[in-house]
């Protein structure tokens, strides 16, 4: 058997359980409709991901202010850990 077909047919054998991000992936490289266990996994997983970029989908200006915010937020941590470190108050 040429190595590719060997691939293949491989591929086709150890296919990922159901339920997992890799059989989502699966299941739209085979050109299928995921099936709900899989769709249900990668929907909570593409919300996670979303949720990790507050600044998607916003304006510039949304985008520069939520950056700004966080910018500002992570100074002050960090001056406050400063701080302590220094025995300040
Ligand atoms: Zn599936």
């Amino acid at each position: 058997m040429n190595p590719y077909a060997e691939l293949l047919d491989r591929a086709d054998r150890d296919l990922p359980e159901c339920g997992t991000i890799a059989a989502y992936t699966a299941h739209r490289r085979r050109g299928e409709q995921p099936c709900g266990p899989c769709r249900t996994v990668y929907n909570a997983y593409a919300r996670e991901h979303t949720a990790a970029e507050p600044t998607r989908g916003r304006s510039a200006d949304a985008a520069r202010r939520i950056a700004l915010d966080d910018h500002r937020r992570q100074r002050a941590e960090l001056q406050a850990t400063l701080a302590a470190e220094q025995g300040q108050p």
